[in-house]
């Protein structure tokens, strides 16, 4: 690949599209870094577009310290209702499948239709510094180099309903900079689905056509969740493997029940690499949004994922509480002993502990 030539000029990405008042705020922003900012603050700077402070504003999202959370609350509250105007594409597929190539190549197209492209992960494996998913910035190296594009990796490392929640807080803070695409990548494990399908509009799944059995392997409650499948890389060699494998998840879909947006799940052929499949999965994604907003499931969506958020977030928070709390802290340990030598039932155990 080519290197992109410098310029003295070149301004670094980020703050290279930053007003007169944005630079103003930014220098301020410096000044106060060790004290306390207002919400109100971060708010403007977001509202302006200004990636800086939106990364601040998120890294504050991230924080677990009890201030930053209610600074990074209160911006949330206020950026709530600047993000009505966005879809939400949850990605998910093994490593390899090529997501980040996908994006990379769905996004560009995006971009040159005037949108800007937010690009999240929920990883609850990630460690920021090893480069896990999206750590590594260079996987999506067009991307990273367009201004209307905003990376940024997974929450590091934590339970996946605290990596979920500060992704999904991180979507309202990209809404209302202005992104109006986004799109919440994960690994295909499992539970990560869950949490990226309930707080994205529309799920899909990359899949490669295998040599054997084509639904080897592959969770049906995952398959059962993509409002759309890609069988990618589907080109050179590999095109007819990929044609065939496409009828054959056509066929397994059949058998699940219908799905409650009213969309028929779809599965297509596509190469990241070529660009073949994608202008078609962009036509099907308008049509999906287009038909859930006329059967106002989009809408419902969104309400459900928010009451979900709500009784997440209740049960995080419990549990953060009860094991965090001193008395339980000192005595937690004892009672696993108690259980262990027959002293205790488990259920008395519990009982002493959460009267503490
Ligand atoms: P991820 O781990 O799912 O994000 O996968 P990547 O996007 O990093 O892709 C893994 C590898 O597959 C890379 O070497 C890509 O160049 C390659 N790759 C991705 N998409 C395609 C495709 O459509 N065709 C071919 N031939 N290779 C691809």
């Amino acid at each position: 690949m080519p290197k992109k030539t410098k310029s003295a000029l070149s301004l670094k990405k980020g703050v290279d599209n930053i007003t007169s008042t944005d630079e103003k705020s930014v220098s301020e922003f410096r000044k106060v870094k060790k004290k306390f900012k207002s919400p109100e603050f971060y708010i403007q700077g977001i509202k302006k577009g200004n990636i800086t402070i939106l990364s601040q504003a998120i890294t504050l999202i991230e924080s677990s310290k009890e201030e930053h959370q209610t600074v990074a609350q209160e911006i949330i509250s206020k950026c709530l209702p600047l993000s009505e105007n966005s879809v939400r594409i949850g990605i998910t597929g093994v490593p390899g499948v090529g997501k980040s190539t996908f994006i990379e190549a769905f996004g560009m197209r995006l971009i040159s239709k005037g949108k800007k492209i937010a690009v999240l992960a929920i990883d609850p494996s990630s460690k920021r510094s090893k480069g896990s998913i999206l750590g590594d910035k260079t996987r999506m190296e067009r991307l990273s180099a367009e201004k209307n594009a905003f990376i940024r990796p997974s929450p590091s490392a934590g339970s996946l309903g605290g990596v979920a929640r500060k992704t999904a807080e991180t979507i309202i803070l990209c809404e209302a900079a202005g992104f109006d695409t986004i799109f919440i990548e994960t690994v295909g494990v499992g539970q990560s689905e869950i949490a990226v399908s309930s707080m994205t509009d529309f799920f899909m799944l990359l899949m490669l056509a295998g040599a054997g059995d084509e639904l080897q392997g592959i969770k049906r409650g995952i398959m059962e969740m993509a409002d759309l499948i890609v069988i990618n890389k589907a080109d050179g060699d590999n095109l007819k493997k990929a044609t065939r494998a496409k009828a054959e998840y056509q066929n397994a879909l059949h058998l699940f029940p219908p799905a409650e947006s009213g969309w028929n799940p779809k599965v297509v052929t596509a190469s990241a690499e070529t660009g073949n499949g994608i202008p078609e999965i962009d036509d099907l994604l308008n049509d999906y949004f287009k038909f859930t907003k006329e059967n106002n499931y989009f809408f419902e969506k969104r309400n459900k994922q928010a009451i979900y958020r709500m009784y997440e977030t209740i049960n995080e928070e419990l549990k953060s509480k009860f094991y965090n709390n001193s008395e339980v802290k000192n005595n937690l340990k004892k009672l696993e002993k108690d259980v262990l030598s027959g002293k205790l039932s488990p259920y008395v155990a519990v009982q002493i502990l959460l009267k503490q």
